[in-house]
């Protein structure tokens, strides 16, 4: 995939600052917020806070310190109280659709995690 970053993407925007999100949790490198269209009673993005298009950008291309630092901000939205997903080690679903196949709406890498209810069977 090719991984030219437009700035004008929404998430660059929540980011920045210029539309709000409802903010579940942050750190040095990564921000969570619960999706504006809820696919399950539980649904947060976790994205990073540079410049990555995809989940095989960030992969390729982030430093270690930014994928460590995105994985434990995942694992504390799934810990934390108040998330809706630490209620006796039920799981959770975590998806990252990427590139037209993956029908990937926001070019801005970010993780879905939902859960708070059996998810259905993956689509094909
Ligand atoms: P994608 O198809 O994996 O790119 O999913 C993008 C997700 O971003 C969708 O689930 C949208 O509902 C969500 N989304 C789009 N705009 C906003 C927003 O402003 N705040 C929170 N979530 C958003």
């Amino acid at each position: 995939m090719a991984f030219d970053y437009d700035d004008t993407n929404i998430f660059a925007r929540i980011l920045r600052g210029e539309i709000p999100c409802d903010k579940v949790a942050e750190s040095d490198h990564a921000l969570a917020f619960r999706d504006i269209r809820p696919q399950a009673p539980v649904h947060v993005l976790v994205i990073p806070k540079g410049r990555y298009v995809s989940f095989d950008d960030f992969a390729a291309n982030a430093s270690d310190a930014e994928i460590v630092d995105f994985m434990r901000l995942c694992a504390r939205v799934c810990a934390s109280e108040g998330v809706g997903l630490d209620d006796g080690n039920q799981g959770f679903r975590a998806i990252a659709n990427t590139g037209p196949h993956g029908v990937q709406e926001v070019p801005h890498y970010h993780l879905h995690i939902l859960g708070g209810r059996v998810m259905g069977p993956m689509l094909p």
